[in-house]
């Protein structure tokens, strides 16, 4: 049973408030302490306050000095695809040159080209890369991802996928969630309505016999699968006791924000092409939109999904990253700070809370994560910055200055700034 305190934070930014997602004017409410401090116990928050009240608690205690730095929860990342083989960069060059995305396929890139590797790897090779790209989010100031399956797209490949990410899971300090994405993509030789049932028949069932996956997604999009064969694969999902995600609207308005909220999944995710009706209908079932502005930026696109719209029709947006190596192949949430609030007119505020405690609900965890309240794990990062703004403002600059997860620390400076009271 070990105590920790911190002290001497510039801002503590707790995200303190009701116990649910933050809707509207709410979120731009951080909840800040200003020389703020914690006491932790036992990898819990024990008590958020001033640090002289701190202080007084903390007698005998390791003693961590923030030295006026902003302390955040850990960032919770809500869509990621954490799990592959190889990369795009053939496919990035190909993209600078002016190919369209068909053309690329055709050249033998696109997503096939990393199922093809991700089948051909190893689990302990698939392992070691994910280990490699956790270090990149831990190092970002990341302490929970969201993982997805979908680059294997066979029944072993699939479980294949899922297994490295649960053992991922029990070998390292940073959470995953995991989500199965079977329907991903259709595979080269199959039609659609052919890998549906097989998805549904074989893979599912298998899934929740060995508890791999807490959520179900579907790639719903033209030229991969209608609204009505992803409603086949959600409905039979839930019938298993996974909750839902989406991928919907990304590249068309396809009717996948009113499909998340028809089945009341947790989240619809991308929404670039998604309209009014479609952001009534999630408003109406209570479905979180999830938006993903690092893949409209990695694809040299200007279509960002209507954030604004969204925040004013009381939705519990979040933003996350979309880790992947074709689209967005970037684990830095404070980057995709700085795109929510350059390209999306988020405020920097709004931006925190849609990486912290709205990503925490939509994950199922808003009671344990997200924010610093008494109670919830010591997930929390040290910023070398005065101003939480300052991660949006100041783009592409590594601000993280330490890491901790459940009070131990995980990855940045440790040197210093430790003593015993
Ligand atoms: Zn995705």
């Amino acid at each position: 049973m070990k105590s920790l305190a911190v002290l001497h934070a510039s801002q503590l930014v707790t995200l303190a408030g009701p116990k649910r997602p933050r809707v509207g004017a709410e979120m731009c409410e951080l909840a800040i302490i200003r020389d703020g401090g914690m006491l932790i116990h036992d990898g819990k928050i024990e008590i958020v306050g001033p640090s002289d009240q701190i202080g007084k608690n903390a007698s005998g205690v390791e003693t961590i000095d923030a030295g006026g730095r902003v302390v955040l929860p850990g960032f919770v990342d809500a869509h990621t695809h954490l799990v592959f083989a190889g990369n795009r960069l053939d496919d990035f060059e190909r993209r600078i040159r002016g190919e369209t995305y068909v053309q690329i396929a055709r050249g033998g890139g696109g997503i096939w080209s990393t199922v093809e590797k991700t089948r051909a790897a190893s689990d302990l090779d698939l392992f070691a890369k994910a280990e490699k790209h956790l270090q990149w989010f831990l190092r970002c100031g990341t302490t929970t991802v969201e993982a997805k399956s979908g680059y294997g797209l066979t029944v072993d490949d699939e479980l294949k996928i899922l297994r490295v990410i649960r053992q991922l899971n029990n070998d390292r300090p940073l959470e995953i969630v995991p989500t199965f994405l079977g329907a991903h993509a259709v595979p080269r030789q199959m039609n659609a309505d052919e890998y549906i049932d097989l998805v549904i028949h074989e893979m599912l069932p298998r899934v929740a016999a060995e508890k791999l996956a807490e959520f179900c997604d579907v790639f719903c999009e033209r030229g991969y699968f209608d609204v009505e064969q992803s409603r086949g694969v959600l409905t039979a999902a839930s019938k298993r006791g996974l909750r839902l995600r989406l991928h919907a609207d990304q590249l068309t308005n396809s009717g996948g924000a009113q499909l998340a909220a028809e089945l009341k999944a947790t989240t619809a995710d991308h929404l670039e092409k998604t309209d009014e009706q479609g952001i009534a209908a999630m408003k109406s079932a209570g479905v979180q939109p999830v938006l993903l502005p690092g893949s409209v930026y990695a694809l040299g696109l200007l279509d960002y999904p209507c954030a604004r719209a969204m925040i004013e029709a009381d939705l519990a947006v979040v933003i996350a990253t979309d880790f992947n190596p074709g689209s967005s192949p970037t684990a830095s949430m404070p980057m995709i700070l700085s795109l929510a609030c350059t390209q999306m007119k988020m405020s920097p505020a709004e931006g925190i809370t849609a990486v912290t405690i709205n990503a925490a609900y939509s994950l199922n965890r808003g009671d344990k994560i997200g924010s610093l309240e008494k109670g919830k794990l010591a997930n929390f990062s040290v910023f070398d910055c005065a101003d939480y703004r300052e991660l949006a403002y100041w783009f592409g600059i590594p601000q993280v200055h330490s890491v901790y997860v459940r009070g131990e620390w995980v990855a940045g400076d440790r040197r210093g700034d430790r003593h015993y009271n």
